[in-house]
């Protein structure tokens, strides 16, 4: 058993109960798992802070005083023990809510103590069950220090992040710590001078210094970095060569009939640029798979209806398969209306499809009838059989997950080209790593004429400018959205819902149709409201987040969103893409209570400063890490980066992509498949010794072997 593997209850302070604990609460079962618990943050002890130097920003920061004085309030479980706490400046009010009796008795007043713990500030300084420890005037302050986090049910019977790190202190002192195999090739570690694995472990948990501390982080993000660049580098290679596509060498008829004749309006420089980018993998032989991402509003679907079209040239079926009803009915109405202008059939297959009309498109589809397919998951999910499908495409594409796109198609030697589309902005870098398997393209240009929304903070106790700005749309006969979070009220929480609003804002604009839609509704009764407001015979809708993507309703000017501090930027950005979609000057209101945190206030300033998706998405990364949005989490690729960040570590990502790079040239030996592995590819040759080789396989074998086989995916 290597030292890493040994199961945790033999770690000296832990045994059965409590590796029990350490296994459900927080997946810790062997001595490694144990060692790859990081701390989330380190703070700053080298130092004893004042309480008059305290802000609101602060992590937990050390305080040297005394206690004045305890008090108990409260009864049963209301119950606290409050002391006050002076360190000579100021006073620093300390509250445990738990144990109350057993502190009241470890502390005495007049006896200096070191508190550490997150200062809060509410009717003065403010600090809730901080580590208490004696104060040794002999010892000087330690330096950094790492932060564990503990789930609330294990700090609830008793068990402190100091817990954690005394294991983990045993651990890194155990006589079998020096066991532990290197994880990198030497000649990378050696070439890019990295720290050794055993050091940055040790570094880690207990940095010797900043900068050591910083050497051992570099070293593991790039590890991690690294490893998922081989991952991805593998497989596009592989796909590269493996998957023959359908070639669709010609331009015809319905192509240019429609471009010159029947196309609405003029198509942007980027709508053109990145037609030609389809137009040219499809002359490949290859199988297209591409990104397309577009911020909202930038003509996607304009650009997956020509593309379309090129397939029909070359006699070729096509679906289009969106993420929800709404959206499918929406794409459904448009692009029947385009290809009915050049005599192509366009068919809607959804969940309420009627099961006598679903076997009528059964029929049409087998035979070739049928030239264009718009659909939801129905699409997948049902029996669908097509003559010959040359090509599917996914609208936005973050509601889709693998699994789905790997059901794109069954059976048959050669794959329908894929056009993936999302108005999930993610910088390009970025797209290359989460979507390796991806070619991308941007629409980073949008038509004509828009004028940027207008977007608004306002506090629930402007709720009277904002009725007056929807009284003033209203009178121009423009149309209103209006989003809540929940759809019924919830007292626990304090938030607005569906149900509530509506009726509030039924009562406050009397004579005004309302409709609303939310999660919950049965879909006749979810579309019957939708078309109300499509339509124009509702003026305002009041809804959840299901109106986030695509609908397109170009007279609704406003967008009020309540509780805006509940979504993500991303979320917020899609929202507000609603509006703004006819030439008119349009207004985006974020309502938030009262009080929310300094962080959050900034995080929603991002929405009124800027439109550009790209940069709301870069920011909101940085603030939530990419795990957390929607797009990358469900790439389909399984991220499990503990320490590298995609978004703020892009420099040692790109190193990390070269070095892959170069040792995937000096060793196509790594891919999979065998022979016609003459290509050329640029960024070198990294040679490594066939003990080096071994660590890679095992490696790539240990991080990815739960994850899906890609070649037969995309
Ligand atoms: P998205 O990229 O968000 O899916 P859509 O395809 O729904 O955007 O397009 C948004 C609106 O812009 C639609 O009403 C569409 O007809 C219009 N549009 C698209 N391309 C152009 C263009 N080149 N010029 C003018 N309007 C355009
Ligand atoms: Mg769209």
């Amino acid at each position: 058993m290597s030292f890493l593997e040994t199961d945790i209850k033999f770690l000296k302070g832990v045994g059965e109960k409590r590796a029990g604990l350490l296994g459900t609460e927080m997946e810790i079962r062997t001595f490694g798992d144990l060692l790859y618990t990081f701390p989330h943050r380190y703070v700053d002890t080298s130092r004893f802070y004042r309480i008059e130097e305290f802000s609101g920003e602060m992590p937990a920061v050390q305080v040297l005083g005394r206690f004045v004085g305890f008090v108990v309030e409260g009864e049963g479980a209301r119950q606290r023990l409050k002391a006050s706490f002076h360190d000579g400046s100021r006073f620093l009010e300390v509250t445990w809510f738990s144990k109350i009796n057993y502190f009241k008795n470890a502390y005495k007043t007049g006896v200096p103590y070191i508190l550490f713990g997150k200062p809060t500030y509410y009717n003065g300084w403010q600090m809730s069950h901080p580590e208490v420890s004696d104060y040794d005037a002999t010892r000087p302050p330690q330096g950094f220090r790492g932060v564990y986090s503990i789930p609330d049910k294990m700090r609830k019977r008793g068990y402190s992040p100091k817990f954690l790190w005394e294991l983990i202190r045993g651990l890194v002192q155990h006589p079998r710590f020096r066991e532990i195999n290197e994880t990198l090739p030497s000649e990378i570690v050696e070439k890019l001078s990295l720290m050794s694995l055993q050091d940055a472990l040790v570094n880690l948990h207990f940095p010797k210094s900043p900068d050591m501390l910083q050497k051992a982080k570099e070293r593991m993000k790039f590890e991690e970095l690294f490893y998922l660049q081989m991952h991805i580098l593998r497989y596009a290679r592989e796909r590269g060569r493996k998957i023959r596509g359908f070639l669709f060498p010609k331009i015809g008829e319905y192509f240019n009939s429609f471009y010159k004749k029947h196309i609405p309006f003029e198509l942007t420089g980027a709508q053109k640029r990145v037609l030609r980018e389809i137009r040219d993998d499809m002359r490949t032989g290859r199988q297209m798979n591409r990104l397309l991402q577009g911020d909202v509003g930038s003509g996607k679907t304009m650009v997956a209806f020509m593309t379309m079209l090129m397939a029909a040239d070359n006699g070729f079926q096509s679906s289009i398969m969106a993420p929800t009803e709404i959206l499918a009915n929406q794409h459904y109405e448009t692009i029947s209306q385009w290809g009915e202008s050049v005599g192509l059939k366009v068919a809607l297959l959804t969940g309420s499809t009627r099961a006598k009309a679903r076997g009528v498109i059964h029929d049409q589809l087998l035979s070739g009838e049928i030239d264009i397919l718009v659909g939801t998951h129905a699409l997948i999910e049902d029996t669908v059989q097509f003559r010959n499908l040359g090509l599917t495409i996914i609208d936005e594409q973050h509601r889709f997950g693998v699994a789905q796109r790997a059901k794109m198609w069954k059976g048959g030697d050669t794959a329908p080209h894929v056009l993936v589309m999302t108005a999930t902005p993610i910088p390009r870098t970025l797209a290359m790593t989460v979507y390796g398997d991806l070619d991308v393209s941007v629409i980073d240009e949008l038509p004509p004429g828009r004028k940027p929304v207008q977007t608004y903070l306002k506090y629930g106790n402007c709720r009277m400018e904002v009725n007056a700005l929807i009284n003033r749309e209203l009178r121009f006969g423009r149309q209103i959205y209006i989003v809540y979070p929940l759809v019924h009220e919830n007292p626990k929480l304090e938030l607005l819902s569906v149900e509530t609003g509506a009726e509030r804002i039924r009562g406050l604009f009397p004579g005004v149709k309302v409709c609303m839609v939310h999660g919950q509704l049965k879909q006749a009764e979810k579309d019957y409201q939708m078309e109300q407001f499509v339509s124009g015979a509702a003026r305002i809708l009041v809804a959840t987040t299901v109106i986030e993507v695509g609908v397109n309703v170009p007279n609704a000017s406003v967008m009020v969103i309540e509780n805006a501090e509940r979504f993500g930027l991303s979320q917020l950005h899609q929202l507000r893409g609603r509006v703004g979609r006819g030439a008119d000057h349009s207004y985006c209101i974020l309502m938030t209570k009262q009080n929310i945190s300094g962080d959050t206030r900034k995080r929603l300033s991002i929405m009124t400063e800027t439109t550009d998706g790209f940069l709301i998405s870069e920011a909101d990364m940085k603030m939530r890490g990419p795990g957390d949005m929607e797009g990358t989490q469900q790439s389909g690729l399984a991220f499990n980066l503990k320490v590298a960040n995609l978004v703020t570590d892009g420099q040692i990502l790109s190193v990390a992509r070269h070095v892959a790079e170069s040792v995937l040239n000096a060793h196509p030996e790594l891919l999979k498949f065998s022979g016609n592995a003459n290509e050329e590819y640029p960024g070198g040759k990294l040679q490594l010794s066939s003990s080096s080789l071994e660590i890679i396989s095992v490696e790539l074998r240990r991080r990815f072997a739960k994850t899906y086989d890609w070649s037969q995916i995309s």
